[in-house]
């Protein structure tokens, strides 16, 4: 390796580190501080008048949702003027970064369904965090709709609605309850042992992981990964296009670029591409298609929609509409412009939104700005059941940690722990400080509007 390479190596290493260091200090200090709100923060004297009450209403509860809401729930003034409304149609945590292994291996799935639970909300007001088991259908100036009919009213708004696919496995699971989450991942795993010649869309990170892992479960069968671009992992530098592509090869997966499978050309026996090639194939995934979920604003303010369909914010978070300030957008569907959106990202903007919504609340301008940070590209990938790959990329310089892969389910109970639950204890839906759509009254805010 030339030594310029290697000092641009050693450079990215360094700087790589102080951003975990940064990361790690900055979510130390926010705790603290939160804490220390908790422990001298006093009930309040007397009853508040419901009319009062203001309300933060947050549509979708994952990376970006779920912290969003214990951010407020830890931060807002404890006077009993604030409640936090959180709005989510699924029964337990979806944990996406292991369902393209659990499609493959079995006896894990129910790990990929971890239950909200109160504790998430330990340092908070009892009763500021209320749950709706339902989906937002519309977005109005002043309130949402539900799929259930009902509509509540908000002060103030997260938008943290992520990403959907039509196709559901592997991206996402399909389903709004852990029992059919669990059927659904079941039922791929079937279909791939009885497949024998299997065929992968994309070549993006789940393509990969999920043509590597069953290739490495079951090295007899035939497996095809078709990609559009002339790499896989083509959004990443050149060492992990490269990595990814060996490892495909290695264990004997078939790697097409530049071509497509032809929608809905499966017919049980074969598979058509975009070229005029079929291939046999038996059990078709596709890996492909992932969009912001963004509908539910386009009536509202269609013109942050942007082409790709996210949803434009400006720094602050708020949506890119002037007469709509009081909405603030995170996570996977903000257009935020980066080459790796994940959790991580998702989360520090969860962060970002709630902490300007604190400040209004407070009759304060937001400040806190997102801004994306030296470090965010940092991925995982899984090349198999027993290895995996670490790899840093600057645009410029990159770096590759290959690893050995012991646990199966992917080291998934430190995600349960750091939603504060046991791991794998399901404590079932969460049910704490439910609310019904028609116990909520509008707070005075909006009933003088
Ligand atoms: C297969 C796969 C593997 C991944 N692996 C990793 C990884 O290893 N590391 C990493 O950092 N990132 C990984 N990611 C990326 C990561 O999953 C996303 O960046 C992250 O989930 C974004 O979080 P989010 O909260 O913005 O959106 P989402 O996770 O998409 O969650 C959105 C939530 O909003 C809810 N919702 C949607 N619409 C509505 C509505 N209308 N009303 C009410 N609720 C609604 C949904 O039910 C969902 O709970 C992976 C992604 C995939 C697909």
């Amino acid at each position: 390796m030339a030594v310029t390479q290697r000092l641009q190596k050693s450079w990215l290493f360094t700087r790589l580190v102080c951003y975990g260091c940064r990361i790690y200090f900055s979510t130390f200090r926010r705790n603290l501080s939160a804490k220390i709100a908790g422990l001298a923060a006093k009930p309040p004297k007397e009853p508040v008048d419901p009319s009062e009450v203001k309300t933060i209403v947050i549509v979708g509860a994952a990376f970006a949702g779920y912290y969003a809401a214990q951010t407020l729930a830890s931060s807002l003034p404890r006077n009993g003027k604030y409640r936090v409304i959180v709005i989510e149609p699924h029964s337990h945590f979806n944990f996406t970064w292991v369902l393209p292994r659990f499609c493959v291996v079995e006896g894990h799935e129910h790990k990929a369904f971890i239950p909200y639970t109160p504790d998430f909300f330990a340092n908070s007001p009892e009763g500021i965090v209320n749950w709706v088991r339902d989906r937002v259908v519309s977005v109005e100036r002043h309130s949402v709709r539900l799929a259930g009919g009902d509509e509540i009213a908000y002060d103030f708004l997260i938008v943290a609605t992520g990403s959907y696919v039509s196709d559901g496995l592997p991206s996402r699971v399909g389903a709004d309850d852990k029992e059919s989450g669990v059927e659904l991942l079941r039922g791929m795993q079937a279909r791939v042992k009885t497949a024998n010649h299997i065929v992968v869309a994309g070549g993006g990170a789940a393509g990969v992981e999920l043509a590597t892992d069953a290739a490495s479960q079951y090295p007899d069968k035939s497996i095809t990964l078709v990609h559009s671009r002339s790499a896989v992992m083509h959004r990443f530098g050149l060492e992990l296009q490269t990595a990814a592509l060996d490892a495909l090869r290695e264990l004997g997966v078939t790697v097409i670029l530049e071509d497509k499978v032809v929608p809905g050309s499966a017919d049980g026996k074969c598979i058509t591409l975009t070229s005029g090639k079929t291939i046999e194939c038996d059990c078709f995934i596709n890996c492909t298609g992932q969009k912001p979920a963004s509908d539910i604003i386009t009536g509202l303010a269609p013109k942050a929609i942007s082409p790709s369909g996210h949803i434009k914010v400006k720094p602050t978070l708020q949506i890119a509409d002037d007469t709509l300030p009081n909405v603030y957008v995170c996570g996977d569907v903000a257009e935020t412009h980066e080459s790796n959106p994940n959790s991580r990202i998702a989360s520090r903007q969860a962060q970002v939104a709630a902490d300007n919504v604190v400040l209004a609340v407070r009759g304060k301008t937001p400040k806190h700005t997102y801004t994306p940070k030296f470090g965010d590209g940092v991925i995982k990938l899984t090349l198999g059941l027993d290895r995996s790959i670490t790899h840093f990329w600057d645009g410029k310089s990159e770096l590759s940690f290959p690893g050995k892969e012991t646990d199966l389910a992917l080291m998934c109970d430190g995600a349960w722990s750091a939603v504060a639950t046991t791991p794998f204890e399901d404590t079932g839906v969460y049910k704490g400080e439910t609310v019904t759509p028609a116990s909520l009254k509008l707070s005075k805010a909006i009933e003088e509007v």
